[in-house]
């Protein structure tokens, strides 16, 4: 489907652009077009996808003549008429069709010195054609596996997003596992690559300098905390790097039950226990020790479950409350 946005302006003698402009463009543009309310199915979906991929296009400016200058991505800012109105375009002097390079007429004198007032400078025009580009690759031609790609990134970032932030997670927690998965916890592998340190130690194995696919939970000590979650939780423990991990979480433990709220929950404690930990042994002289983390975490998911009433008595939730050893009344009204 992307692909036909990027024939629609790349590949203009083709038959298909030509139909698609004289039967459903006219002189609209394919950012703006209202959607009909009869129409294909590929029309519709083309049409819904634009707004999500918009500024993956851009235009790099030759001679400006074939680029829209309201709705087209060419400006640093993004398409104009993000920030001009319907009615500050009907007044501007230059028509909804206006090319680029009418930016440049007379008429296009006032547009021009807000363009300038951003402290952007105005294109420079060639005598090239304009080209159409594809952000998602350095050539800035469209490809299928690069559009793969995208698609594949945006959608573990939103089941992993969703996870995160997800409200049967404690809010320190929820920073916490941000901090993780954009590898912005000051883990010693961050810190000796900004040179701010030179060499250090997992404190819970004194193997290697800790990281974030050390800690969570590639290091053996933290691992067996993980695995003794997992169980309790009823699920199988798989050792993964923490994209693949957070991932198969998010994906795993996304129902609104009670059961996949306690896992949901009991993850962020685990990954808050460890961190803490370890901040607890290198700063503050803590000694490790697993089982202290593991009665933690029992804890605090005991102090969470309580404030479920009325859960539905079955089988499993009946597994996860012996399991984590929760007060039987939660199953009360
Ligand atoms: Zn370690």
């Amino acid at each position: 489907m992307l692909k036909h946005i990027w024939i629609l302006f790349s590949d203009k003698e083709s038959l298909w652009c030509k139909w698609i402009h004289s039967t459903f463009l006219k002189r609209e543009n394919f950012w703006v077009v209202k959607k009909p309310t009869v129409c294909s199915w590929a029309w519709k979906k083309l049409l819904q996808l634009r707004t999500e991929f918009r500024l993956r296009f851009h235009w790099r400016m030759g001679n400006g003549i074939t680029t829209s200058l309201w709705f087209d991505n060419w400006h640093p800012r993004g398409p104009l008429n993000l920030f001009f109105s319907d009615s500050l375009i009907y007044n501007s002097g230059l028509s909804r069709q206006a090319r680029v390079a009418d930016l440049f007429a007379e008429d296009g004198r006032a547009i021009r010195s807000v363009i300038e007032s951003w402290g952007s400078p105005l294109p420079a025009l060639t005598n090239a054609l304009d080209r159409f580009c594809w952000r998602e690759d350095s050539s800035g031609r469209f490809s299928v596996a690069s559009a793969w790609e995208l698609i594949r990134r945006k959608k573990d970032r939103v089941t992993w997003h969703g996870f995160i932030w997800n409200n049967a997670i404690l809010p320190r927690y929820q920073l916490n596992l941000w901090l993780i998965t954009k590898r912005r916890l000051p883990t010693q592998a961050l810190l000796m690559s900004y040179g701010r340190i030179e060499a250090a130690y997992c404190p819970f194995c004194n193997d290697v300098p800790d990281s974030v696919n050390h800690l969570f939970f590639g290091c053996r000590v933290t691992s067996g905390v993980a695995s003794f979650w997992a169980a309790r939780c009823g699920i199988p423990w798989r050792n993964n790097p923490w994209e693949e991990t957070i991932i198969w979480v998010s994906a795993l433990l996304s129902g609104k039950d009670f059961h996949n709220c306690i896992a949901r929950f009991s993850f962020g404690a685990l990954c808050h226990i460890v961190w803490k930990n370890r901040n607890d042994i290198l700063f503050r002289g803590a000694q490790i020790s697993t089982s202290s983390m593991k009665m933690h975490l029992m804890k605090v998911v005991k102090d969470k479950a309580c404030t479920f009433k009325n859960v539905e008595d079955s089988p499993r939730n009946r597994r996860l409350q012996r399991s984590w050893e929760l007060d039987p009344a939660i199953f009360t009204v």
